[in-house]
């Protein structure tokens, strides 16, 4: 069955769609906020510290920003670009603990 790429394909969304509906279920039971980022948000390619994007290809690691001159980690810095997202606007849905789903953008 994984021969086939498109089948392949919708097996994989259908694994994503199920992992993300246990956490939109176990966060309203929890009481805790899920935040889904925009899937396209370049968190990787962002500085953290001062907003510069570049170009990041896979095997470099770290990111070297020229205009801050900052070095850090890349899953790091994708990490707290993530974190930060939402107070830039780039969230496509927050669920909030009173169980009511909020579309942004
Ligand atoms: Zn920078």
């Amino acid at each position: 069955m994984l021969k086939n790429h498109k089948l392949a394909g919708a097996i994989a969304d259908g694994g994503f769609y199920e992992f993300r509906r246990q956490l939109a279920y176990k966060c309203e039971w929890y009481g805790s906020k899920l935040t889904l980022i925009d899937p396209w948000y370049p968190s990787s390619q962002i500085c953290s510290k001062c907003g510069h994007r570049q170009k990041m290809p896979l095997n470099k690691r770290q990111y070297d920003c020229p205009n801050c001159h900052v070095s850090i980690d890349r899953d790091l810095n994708a990490a707290i670009n993530l974190e930060n997202a939402e107070s830039f606007g780039r969230v496509s849905l927050v669920m909030e603990r009173s169980r009511k789903i909020q579309a942004r953008n």
